[in-house]
């Protein structure tokens, strides 16, 4: 647990989240502020900056990660008309929480490219 990490709190159960999906790696949860019908977030447990934080070690679980949220888009009935993963990294990729996560978007179309 990083120290005052809001999401490191969420994943400990000490900040209260809308939960979607969770298992011993990794948790589900939506979006506090949604930009758009279908938003959550989906974040490792373990603490990490960013992917430029990633490990080798970390191989797996990103690839688990991925899988996951597939099958979350499709839980959520977006993986028919399609959706949206993104992670903000830094300063110019708009990151706000320093705690890897993966945006998932769905249920409106989206533009290219994003603002
Ligand atoms: P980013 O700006 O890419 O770092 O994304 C951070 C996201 O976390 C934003 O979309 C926020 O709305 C969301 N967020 C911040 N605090 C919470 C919270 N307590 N519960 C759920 N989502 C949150
Ligand atoms: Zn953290």
């Amino acid at each position: 647990m990083e120290n005052n990490c809001i999401f490191c709190k969420i994943a400990a159960k000490e900040i209260p989240s809308n939960v979607v999906y969770e298992d011993d790696k990794m948790i589900v949860f939506h979006d506090i502020s949604p930009a758009a019908p279908v938003h959550v977030l989906a974040i490792p447990k373990k603490h990490i900056d960013s992917v430029l934080a990633l490990t080798a070690e970390d191989e797996s679980l990103m690839g688990h990660m991925m899988r996951v949220m597939a099958n979350v888009a499709a839980d959520l009935g977006v993986d028919e008309k399609g959706f949206r993963i993104v992670t903000n990294t830094k300063e110019d990729g708009g990151q706000t929480v320093n705690h890897l996560h993966f945006h998932l978007i769905g249920g409106r179309s989206m533009q290219w490219p994003p603002g």
